[in-house]
This record gives C-alpha cells, sequence and structure tokens, in this order.
C-alpha cells in the first residue's frame, strides 16, 4: 500500500512517515501544496495524508485541484484540534476523512487502512480468498487459519492482490504500490517477490497473466 504524506511540520512529518513505513506501507513525504498536487495527479496511491496549512498552495486548494481532475484517492486531512471551520471545508472539497492534531499515530492508520478498504470495495475488515484471509484493520494475514510471515515487499503485493482478488492487477501499478517513487525498479523485480510468495502460499493462488499481471484466485 501506498501513501502520499504532505505535512510541512518536519518531526511531525518524520514521525507519521516512520510509523507508516513500520506498518509495511510505501510512503511518499511530500512538504508543500505545489508538490502535494503534482504528486496527486502524476502517481498511483491508496490513500494520502495531507495537512491544511502547507507553503505555496493550502491544502483545500489542493484537493480540489485533484478531484477536479478526477482522482479517486482516498484522503485523510489533518486538522487543528479546534479547525471546525477547516473541516467543512476539506469535506466540501473532497476530503474523506480527518483527524485533529494532537492525534495517536495508531488512529491515524487506522483511519487509512479503513479508507483503503472501503476504496476498494470491502465492508468488513476481513478480505477473505480461499483459505487465505487479509485482516485489513490490523494489516495482518492468515493462512489455513494460521498467521502467516511476510517481508514488507511480499506483504505490500499480496495485500494489493487480496484486496483485489479474482481481478487482474497490472505489473505496473504493483511497482508504483510497492516501491518509493525514487527507487530504481528492475523490471524482473515484482516476479521475484511473487515467486516467494507462491512458495509461502502455494503456487497455483497467483495467477500470471502473460504481459499484463497477477491475479490472487481462490484455489479449491
Ligand atoms: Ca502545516
Amino acid at each position: 500500500m501506498r501513501v502520499l504524506l504532505v505535512e510541512d511540520d518536519d518531526d511531525l512529518s518524520k514521525r507519521i512517515a516512520t510509523s507508516l513505513r513500520a506498518e509495511k506501507f510505501v510512503v511518499d513525504v511530500v512538504r508543500n501544496g505545489e508538490d502535494a498536487e503534482h504528486a496527486g495527479l502524476t502517481e498511483i496511491y491508496d490513500a494520502a495524508v495531507l495537512d491544511l496549512g502547507l507553503p505555496k498552495i493550502d491544502g483545500v486548494a489542493v484537493l480540489r485541484s485533484w478531484r477536479a481532475a478526477e482522482r479517486t484517492i482516498p484522503v485523510l486531512v489533518l486538522t487543528a484540534r479546534d479547525g471546525w471551520p477547516d473541516k467543512v471545508a476539506a469535506f466540501k472539497a473532497g476530503a474523506d476523512d480527518f483527524v485533529s492534531k494532537p492525534f495517536k499515530i495508531e488512529e491515524l492508520i487506522l483511519r487509512l487502512r479503513a479508507l483503503v478498504r472501503r476504496a476498494s470495495g470491502h465492508a468488513a475488515p476481513i478480505v477473505k480468498c480461499g483459505s487465505l484471509a487479509f485482516d485489513a484493520q490490523l494489516g495482518t494475514f492468515e493462512l489455513d487459519g494460521l498467521p502467516l510471515k511476510l517481508t514488507a515487499f511480499e506483504w505490500r503485493v499480496l495485500s494489493c492482490l487480496i484486496l483485489r482478488r479474482e481481478t487482474i492487477v497490472d505489473r505496473r501499478e504493483l511497482i508504483e504500490r510497492v516501491y518509493q517513487s525514487d527507487t530504481d525498479v528492475d523490471s524482473n523485480s515484482i516476479e521475484v517477490i511473487v515467486t516467494r510468495l507462491r512458495k509461502k502460499i502455494g503456487g497455483q493462488r497467483i495467477e500470471t497473466t502473460r504481459g499484463r499481471g497477477y491475479m490472487l484466485t481462490a484455489v479449491q
């Protein structure tokens, strides 16, 4: 899962990014509205965390611009404690949820995961594909009822595939959701991760569609 973090307060930005990365999210950090607008219009993200008070272009204007361009990315807005007018303005501009500063990082992560889950069309917290189950609220996997240990890269690929189970997920899109935007990615890297995943969960569960991508499927 890839998140765009827009926050000009360096300490807060680092704290959020570190916590999200510890939860296996890919995080792109930008510190002003101009960069945020550009990133949101040109890159693929599962969600954005957007501060409102930003240099160059404020957060509400950034959000309006994304929505005017029909970018559907779920957006979690960061507001000041008594920022009622800000909240209204953000919702009017197309925000999906907010947390008020100061907040617990755990709450931000729970809300982000809920946004990503709902945006992929799942109402229940547990998403199943055969005997593989993903707790989209806690970020954990179980296979045949037992916890499944995954590296960060494996987790990113498998969470993306299970949220869109039985659908082909484009290889280039997977690359975008697995690596930070400043990473040089080897063209085989996704194949390598998928091979390792197949060893852990069973080869038939991930189908390859040549030239397109991968599909997670329930095996009988
Ligand atoms: Ca700010």
